[in-house]
């Protein structure tokens, strides 16, 4: 991973001898203290990333939120021919949404519809015609390649995964990562970068990935150098159910350690064994760039880096970049309440069920999303990585 974050230690100047009167030992232990107590870390910050940082707004993010959920169902599917509800009509705002901040700067971000049809299999009863949104800022250097996604599922369920007809407000799952790459859009439209950048809204996450899988394939069989993807999943919600703890300044960021492109390769795990190399796959490195930088730029935030490429026995979006070869990780929010989670929306012994807005903190999902618009904005900036480096190991 590259690295352009500027970090700089000092300690201000011991004081001098001639200030002490008493014994060696007293001013040995005070010249100790005192050191100690001097320490500190300067971090300098790219200001043109911390100005960036500080404009994304929450209440843009809830306001986005708000309108997603107001499509009462953005189910795969769902109805596409109502202007006002259903996955059609949340794909189209969603498109006239990038559009509308690719305009205010001049046009320079290209918005499209990436089309494909999604045939009949588990979880899909009929060949759908399906849709993910792309809104795609071009590099400026007409040399550097390099891609980076962000990406949130604007689709959504509850219990029954095959029922597109019910309310489905889905406003943390995942109206929240949608609106995170909105409003990453809207504040990066206007910078310059020399890599691309893409902002992305895809569908399918909850029949079976069938939106990520499209682009992760297209990137693959079109040759992008797609560097770093994130999938915000599910990252608004700031109370736990199993714990009763509320907890809005720490994110989980998942990753895997093996790379899953290993899995048929006896070659290549027999390398990773060989060399320790468990631990450090381009994914988790990955993950530790975004704790190191995004805990640089965003007050009052704790990465955690879980050592996993996802949840137990769960998926998301980043799982068919991974599969094609691209470093890619997950952010999900640290305590997850399930009485929010593909639920039907109800009362039901005194307890509120559903995924609906009222229960997303607007203010942590801000936290997130500048987490994501330091990564990106480094990542972007920064030179490429050295090509055809080679490793080289010792035996002693
Ligand atoms: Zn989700």
């Amino acid at each position: 991973m590259k690295r352009n974050i500027l970090v700089e230690s000092k300690l201000k100047s011991p004081p001098t001898w001639g200030r002490f009167r008493g014994g060696l030992i007293c001013m040995f232990m005070f010249l100790s203290l005192s050191l100690y107590s001097h320490a500190q870390t300067t971090i300098k910050q790219d200001p043109t990333i911390s100005q960036m940082v500080s404009e994304v707004s929450a209440k843009n993010i809830e306001v986005n939120i708000r309108k997603l959920v107001s499509f009462k169902t953005r189910h795969t599917l769902s109805d596409t021919t109502s202007k006002t509800e259903g996955s059609g009509a949340a794909r189209n705002w969603i498109k006239a949404t990038y559009e509308e901040y690719a305009k205010a700067v001049g046009g320079r971000m290209v918005v499209q519809f990436d089309t494909f049809t999604q045939p009949k299999g588990e979880r899909i009863d009929k060949p759908v015609k399906l849709k993910n949104v792309l809104a795609i800022l071009k590099g400026t250097d007409p040399n550097d390649n390099r891609v980076y996604i962000v990406s949130g599922h604007y689709d959504s369920r509850v219990n029954d995964v095959m029922n597109p007809n019910t309310v489905e407000p889905g406003a943390n799952d995942d109206a929240s990562g949608t609106a995170v790459s909105l409003e990453l859009a809207r504040v990066m439209a206007s910078r310059k970068f020399p890599a691309t950048i893409i902002f992305m809204s895809v569908v399918g996450e909850e029949q079976g990935l069938y939106g990520s899988t499209n682009v992760a394939k297209r990137a693959k069989a079109e040759n992008w150098n797609v560097d770093a993807m994130l999938n915000n999943d599910i990252v608004g919600n700031t109370h736990g159910m199993e714990t009763d703890l509320k907890d809005n300044r720490s994110v989980r960021v998942f990753s895997e350690g093996i790379p899953s492109t290993a899995a048929n390769n006896d070659k290549q795990i027999a390398g990773l064994i060989a060399l320790g190399g468990e631990n450090d796959s381009p994914s988790r490195e990955l993950a530790r760039y975004v704790k190191e930088t995004a805990e640089r730029y965003v007050d009052q935030l704790d990465v955690k880096l879980i050592y996993r490429r996802d949840r137990y026995l769960r998926g998301g979006d980043h799982v068919p970049f991974l599969l094609n070869g691209f470093s890619a990780v997950r952010f999900t929010e640290m305590n997850e309440d399930f009485h929010r989670q593909h639920q039907d929306v109800r009362t039901e012994n005194g307890i509120d069920y559903g995924d609906l807005p009222d229960f997303v903190d607007f203010n942590y999902v801000q936290k997130v999303a500048r987490m994501n618009l330091s990564v990106l904005a480094n990542l972007a900036l920064a030179p490429a990585q050295p090509q055809n480096e080679h490793t080289v190991a010792f035996f002693v």
